[in-house]
C-alpha cells in the first residue's frame, strides 16, 4: 500500500518563497501534492503553476485576475478558481489540507495564517509580519488548536534546529541562555549614513547573499528585517528581548545560533538558499532533499562576525523598543515600515527617511492591548493612515 501524499497549500505561490516551495515539492512527487495555490495579481505565473502542479483550488485575491485565470484554465482543468479572503480561508482550512506554506508578503498574510492556526494545521511560517503584528493571537491559536508552527525564516529555522527538543518534538528552552540571531548586514553594511541618504531601490534590492522579494530586500538593507526577526524570535521561542542578541555575519553561512548555560553554542550552517528551511518544514521531523549544494567550507574559508551599528541602522532599535512597549506597538512598527518601504520603492521617500517615518508614527499612535484580530487590524490601519499623512505633508 502506498502512503497518502501530504496535501500542501501554498499562499503567495508566485513569490520568491512560493516558487522555492513548489521547487522542493516537485522533487518529491510521491510524498506531496499541491491542494491550493494563492497569489494576488500574477495571473500568468499562477496559470503556469496550475498546469505544472494541478491544484484542487487556485485563489487570486484580485477579482479581475480570478476571472482571467478561470478563462485561461477553462471548465475542465480540474482546478476550482476562487477569489479573495474567502478563497484563502478555503485552502487553509479544508479538511484535506495537511500543511500550509504562509508566504504572502506583509500584513496581508495575517488573517490566513491565523485561520490556519485556528484550524490546527501544520504551518510553515515564512510571513514574519503576521507574527510581528499578531504574535499574541497567533501563538494563542496555535496552543489552543494544537497546530504545529514551523519557522521557515532561515534564522528561526536555524534556531528551531539548534533548540533542545522536548517530549513532543517541539523546541524547548532547557539549558538555553541566549539566542544569537545572525544578520548579513545587507548591501549597505559598509556604507556611511551620508551615502545611504541617496541609496536607490535598485541598490537596496541588490542583496549580497540572498535573492528575495523587493519588500524584504529593502528591509534587509535597513536592518528592519532583523528587527522584525527579533520580534519574531521573542514570540516563537517565548524569549524575553534580553535573551536575543543580533550578530552581523556577512557571509550568511551560519543562519543563527543557540547558546547554552554550559558554555556550548550550537549553530546551523548551510548555503544561503531558502529551499533548505523549506525542505526542513515540509519534511519535519524527517529530512528530505532540497536540491541545495552541500557547504564547501574550504572554499568559504572564513566566517566573520561584528556587532550591528544601530546609529546607522536605527530600525533595529525601533523594533526592539516596540517589543519593550508591547501591545499593538509591534503592529504599528510593522505597518509604518510597510508604508515607508512602499514609498521608498516608489521613489517618494529617501532610504534614511524610512526609520524616521517609523519613529514619528510610533511616537504618535496610541498603543492598546492586542485582544482580537480587529484590534490589531485597527492599529495597523491607523498607523498606515498616519504614515501616509506624514508622507504627504
Ligand atoms: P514576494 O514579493 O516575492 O512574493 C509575495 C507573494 O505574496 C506573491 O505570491 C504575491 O502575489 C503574494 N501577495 C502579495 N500581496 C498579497 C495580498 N494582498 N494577498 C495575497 N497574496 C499577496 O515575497 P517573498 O516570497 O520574498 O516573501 C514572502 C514572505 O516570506 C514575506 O513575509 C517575507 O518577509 C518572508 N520571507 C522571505 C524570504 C525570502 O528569501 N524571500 C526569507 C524569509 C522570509 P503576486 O505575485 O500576485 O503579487
Amino acid at each position: 500500500m502506498t502512503a497518502r501524499r501530504r496535501q500542501v497549500s501554498v499562499l503567495g505561490s508566485t513569490g520568491s518563497i512560493g516558487v522555492s516551495t513548489l521547487d522542493v515539492i516537485a522533487r518529491h512527487p510521491d510524498a506531496y501534492a499541491v491542494y491550493g495555490l494563492a497569489a494576488n495579481t500574477s495571473v500568468d505565473s499562477l496559470y503556469q503553476q496550475c498546469l505544472a502542479h494541478r491544484p484542487e483550488v487556485a485563489v487570486m485575491m484580485d477579482a479581475d485576475a480570478a476571472e482571467r485565470l478561470q478563462a485561461l484554465l477553462g471548465p475542465d482543468s480540474g482546478t476550482r478558481v476562487l477569489q479573495g479572503e474567502e478563497g484563502l480561508r478555503e485552502i487553509v482550512t479544508a479538511e484535506a489540507v495537511d500543511a500550509v506554506m504562509a508566504a504572502i508578503v506583509g500584513a496581508a498574510g495575517l488573517p490566513s495564517t491565523l485561520a490556519a492556526a485556528q484550524a490546527g494545521k501544520t504551518i510553515l511560517l515564512a510571513n514574519k509580519e503576521s507574527l510581528v503584528m499578531g504574535g499574541h493571537l497567533l501563538m494563542q491559536a496555535v496552543r489552543e488548536s494544537g497546530a504545529t508552527l514551523l519557522p521557515i525564516d532561515s534564522e528561526h529555522n536555524a534556531i528551531f534546529q539548534c533548540m533542545p527538543a522536548d517530549r513532543q518534538g517541539r523546541p524547548g528552552l532547557d539549558g538555553v541562555s541566549k539566542v544569537l540571531l545572525t544578520a548579513s548586514g545587507g548591501p549597505f553594511r559598509e556604507w556611511s549614513y551620508e551615502r545611504m541618504r541617496d541609496a536607490t531601490p535598485e541598490q537596496a534590492c541588490a542583496h549580497p547573499n540572498w535573492s528575495m522579494g523587493r519588500k524584504i530586500s529593502v528591509d534587509s538593507a535597513s536592518l528592519m528585517n532583523k528587527g522584525l526577526e527579533f520580534i519574531e524570535a521573542c514570540w516563537l521561542f517565548d524569549l524575553t528581548p534580553e535573551r536575543v542578541e543580533v550578530v552581523v555575519h556577512p557571509q550568511s553561512i551560519i543562519h543563527s545560533m543557540v547558546q547554552y548555560t554550559d558554555g556550548s553554542t550550537l549553530a546551523q550552517l548551510g548555503n544561503p538558499d531558502m529551499r533548505t528551511p523549506i525542505a526542513y518544514g515540509l519534511g519535519w521531523p524527517q529530512r528530505i532533499a532540497a536540491g541545495v549544494a552541500p557547504l564547501d567550507l574550504v572554499a568559504i574559508s572564513r566566517l566573520d562576525f561584528e556587532a550591528p551599528d544601530e546609529a546607522r541602522f536605527p530600525c533595529l532599535r525601533l523594533a526592539r523598543e516596540s517589543v519593550a512597549t508591547g501591545g499593538t506597538a509591534m503592529a504599528v512598527c510593522n505597518a509604518a515600515n510597510e508604508v515607508a518601504v512602499a514609498a521608498f520603492l516608489d521613489g517618494k521617500l529617501g532610504f534614511t527617511a524610512i526609520p524616521q517615518l517609523i519613529e514619528n508614527v510610533l511616537e504618535r499612535v496610541k498603543v492598546v492591548e492586542p485582544s482580537s484580530l480587529e484590534v490589531v487590524e485597527t492599529a495597523d490601519s491607523e498607523a498606515r493612515l498616519l504614515a501616509a499623512e506624514m508622507l504627504a505633508s
